[in-house]
């Protein structure tokens, strides 16, 4: 009985210990080496670098991941071709593995990993009929990007593909998890859950975002990493600017007094990096500020892959803070 009552109390401490602020559902375990190993692989027998397989490799994921419709990525690839587009659209077995066939009815699938099958659950075959599709106008950058255009039809999506790109491509690895709370702790701050409340100032709109309040000039922290998407003037949020996660998150930081060295459109930014410095600039023409108390609008965004929504960062927040702390 109490052996019993041990096991429950240390299996009720193991389970509330799991980590709970993994975006949306959990992943599986994967090592970011074998994910890696097989970019480079599939890179070496085409035209597309590594870092650009990766980097539609983690867009399919992080759309799938949100997507109801989609099943979810759990394997080491996240892309994603439906069985119709792998097989051909006019081919009936829908299950074909069949090169000579597929190849006929003009489906997309490939073998990649030489079984002589192109299989739509094999990730080596996925990944090789992607870059085989990503060459399809011949190789350098330009050509990918035509071939990205064709496939998604959708310039955001092509433009957060290249942003992750070049993240991967820099950083030289795909394990680009870390975050960090935006205010440093040993700074005076205060926040509260206020995604949601409605605000009036131009229009009736809802705040989709989370308010720190600090003092003028606190500085502020990208709080993971990113590509700098958008920086600037903006007569809601002031000196604003937002940073794409690899994660496809949209990080938007609003109110700034001014904005940290080196950081311009296109940037590539760390968790803790100093991007920015509490202000309270907006409501109002170019250079407008004092028209409330100073403080960080913080916002979170997620992309399904045809439209952004916004998402309450509270409890992101709380948690970076708590790991930060700790
Ligand atoms: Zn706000």
């Amino acid at each position: 009985m109490l052996k019993r009552m041990v096991f429950a109390i240390i299996a009720v401490i193991f389970i509330s210990s799991l980590p709970q602020w993994a975006y949306g559902r959990e992943q599986p375990k994967i090592s970011p080496d074998d994910r890696k190993a097989l970019y480079l692989k599939t890179a070496a027998v085409t035209d597309v670098p590594w870092y650009l397989l990766a980097a539609v490799d983690q867009y399919e994921r992080s759309v799938r991941n949100i997507r109801r419709d989609l099943p979810d990525a759990e394997g080491i690839i996240g892309l994603y071709f439906e069985p119709q587009q792998w097989t051909g659209p006019l081919n009936l077995n829908k299950k074909d593995k069949n090169i000579l066939d597929i190849t006929l009815f003009d489906g997309l699938g490939k073998d990649g990993n030489g079984d002589g099958l192109a299989d739509i659950n094999n990730p080596e075959d996925v990944l090789y009929a992607m870059a085989e599709k990503l060459s399809e106008h011949g190789p350098g950058i330009n050509n990918i990007k035509l071939a990205l255009w064709d496939y998604y039809q959708r310039g955001k999506t092509v433009e957060m593909i290249l942003q992750l790109s070049k993240l991967y491509h820099h950083f030289n690895r795909v394990d680009l998890d870390g975050h960090a709370f935006p205010i440093p702790l040993r700074m005076n701050y205060d926040y509260n859950s206020t995604w949601g409340a409605r605000r009036g100032w131009g229009g009736l709109r809802i705040h989709e975002g989370t308010d720190i309040f600090a003092d003028y000039g606190t500085p502020v922290k990208a709080t993971s990493y990113g590509v700098i998407e958008m920086i600037g003037w903006n007569k809601f949020g002031g000196w604003r600017l937002g940073i794409r996660d690899p994660q496809n998150i949209y990080h938007y930081y609003g109110h700034l007094r001014g904005y940290g060295k080196h950081i311009k459109k296109g940037a590539l930014v760390k968790p803790g990096q100093i991007i920015g410095y509490v202000g309270s600039s907006g409501y109002g023409p170019k250079g407008t500020q004092g028209k409330f108390p100073p403080h960080l609008h913080y916002g979170m965004y997620r992309d399904n892959g045809s439209t952004e929504f916004s998402f309450d960062p509270y409890p992101y927040l709380r948690a970076w803070e708590r790991q930060e702390r700790n």
